[in-house]
């Protein structure tokens, strides 16, 4: 048992090799609620490096048989994870709601992503294609295999507890690797009650286990120590620059998915009430805090009035509150250093001689005096090269940017050192299509906002937002699998390429 429930209060514990074992240090963390910080949620062990040690050593002995089961068989226990993962959706989305401050209904999609990942890597175990191919000599048999990495390390944020866990680790278990994951200290309970998931429908022990602490202790000794094979990092970008570093000096396999600073254009020609709704979604969703919500909204000159008077109207509109209320519309931040972040970039605004339209501050009175929350905030006059339309703020923030044209609009969205999502609102199919085009972002939405991935399309973005590997879909299983060339030569006699048959 993992995971007693003390009244409301969960105490979590690690998971290696099969067991739920506190930390050898026997201290321990608190997660407690963002919308009101008198609930603890849950306590979980404050792990060092001899709690990774002992995981690596539980992944690295079950690895030996994991990855001899067949990718079917794999798959058949991933399958079983999408259906507990449906069963216990509600409880899930109402947990998560609790720990980290998603509103419900959002709580419901981040679960509803895991089951959705659940049941394309179940199909992929009987997929995996390799290719074969003929050789350039006779008699000879050439093809291609996907073989597993070995032990992975999955370090995963706190802003979708369950989806980007899900995306990293069903892919890694159909793929034949074991797994050791360390989730954000702000989810304990998110990632205990996944992992009891994961133990019910069948993971052989050691095949996933779980490591609770801090990034700094436990991330930490993830890139550095040996005997892991893969780090799989979500996070900010200068955490995993920090980690493809150490990464590169141990020889360490490391795929990286990090901040953004995604951009939505509104052309003159565009359905104005569609971009508001695709605006206001992307920008206050979340709370703005996904690494895909929408921070700059470039807006033609000819619409930008109207436009802003609507969305001026409708951000006013919104609801603050606990996130576990269904009537709520916007959420907490998630803990006090990214509500002292927000702030912080606010203040950055007032420098710069920004024009803030409403919000600005923290949000308090009518049940909010206890919670992280900050008013939705719109920046108006904002230049392309300030620091709040350069830097990722991560809350319910979006800056205006006004442009004459589509290619200054173009350039804009592309003038930011971050290339996530992208969304461009224009009924002139010609300029549809130059954006998917020129647009230097890993994803790009037509008439659509810039959240709102799907689990069987490639996630992932260009510049410092990733390092060329895409999440999701079968492009994961280039992360979580390496290629194994073999030629098979039944000629019985020396061939020598590029020799013999020239
Ligand atoms: P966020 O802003 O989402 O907290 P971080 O990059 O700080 O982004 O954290 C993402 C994940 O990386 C978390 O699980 C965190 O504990 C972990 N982490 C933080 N620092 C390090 C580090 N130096 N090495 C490895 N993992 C880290």
């Amino acid at each position: 048992m993992t995971s007693q429930q003390s009244g409301q209060t969960r105490t979590c514990l690690n998971y290696i090799n099969g067991n739920w074992v506190p930390a050898q240090s026997r201290e321990a963390f608190e997660s407690r609620n963002p919308s009101d910080w008198q609930e603890l949620v849950a306590t979980a062990p404050q792990s060092d490096e001899t709690d990774v040690k002992t995981a690596i050593a539980a992944a690295r002995s079950a690895y030996d048989s994991w990855r001899l089961v067949t990718a079917p068989a794999r798959a058949d226990i991933v399958h079983r994870i999408g259906e507990l993962l449906l069963a216990r959706k509600e409880e899930l989305a109402q947990l998560m709601s609790r720990e980290m401050g998603k509103v419900l209904i959002e709580a419901r999609g981040d679960v509803q992503e895991g089951i959705d990942c659940a049941f394309y890597y179940a199909g992929e175990g009987r997929r995996m294609f390799g290719h074969t191919t003929p050789s350039e000599l006779k008699n000879k048999f050439a093809m291609t295999l996907r073989v597993p990495i070995g032990v992975c390390a999955l370090i995963t944020p706190w802003n979708f507890p369950v989806a980007i866990p899900c995306w990293k680790a069903l892919p890694a278990m159909v793929c034949g690797n074991t797994i050791i994951f360390k989730p954000a200290k702000d989810v304990p309970a998110c990632a205990t009650l996944l992992t009891e998931i994961f133990a019910e429908a069948g993971v052989p022990k050691g095949v996933f286990n779980l490591v609770h602490g801090t990034g700094k202790s436990v991330g930490r000794a993830l890139t550095e120590l040996p005997g892991i094979d893969l780090v799989s990092f979500t996070g900010s970008s200068q955490t995993g620059s920090e980690v493809a570093a150490i990464c590169g000096r141990t020889y360490k396999r490391v795929s990286l998915e990090m901040g953004g600073k995604n951009a939505q254009i509104v052309m003159a020609d565009a359905d104005l009430d569609l971009a508001l709704d695709g605006a206001l979604w992307g920008a206050f969703g979340t709370t703005g805090q996904r690494c895909t919500a929408t921070s700059r909204l470039i807006l033609h000159r000819d619409i930008k009035e109207t436009f802003t008077a609507k969305l001026l109207a409708q951000t006013q509109r919104l609801r603050l509150g606990a996130a576990i209320d269904p009537q709520t519309d916007v959420g907490p931040l998630v803990n006090a250093d990214q509500l002292e972040r927000v702030t912080y970039y606010l203040e950055v605004a007032h420098q710069e001689g920004v024009k803030i339209l409403t919000g600005g501050k923290p949000a308090k009175g009518d049940g909010l005096d206890h919670g992280y929350f900050f008013e939705p905030t719109i920046l108006d006059g904002v230049d392309p090269d300030m620091r709040v339309a350069q830097e990722e703020i991560f809350g319910p923030v979006v800056a205006l940017i006004e442009v004459d044209s589509f290619e200054a609009a173009i350039a804009i969205l592309n003038n930011s050192h971050y290339g996530l999502s992208s969304a461009i609102y224009t009924q002139n199919v010609n300029h549809a299509f130059q954006a998917m085009r020129d647009i230097e972002a890993g994803i790009t939405y037509i008439n659509g906002p810039t959240i709102g991935a799907e689990v069987h399309l490639p996630f992932g973005g260009v510049k410092a937002t990733g390092n060329g590997h895409r999440e999701a879909g079968a492009a994961a299983l280039d992360i979580f699998s390496e290629w194994k060339t073999v030629y098979v030569d039944f000629s019985g006699q020396l061939q020598r390429a590029q020799i013999d048959n020239r």
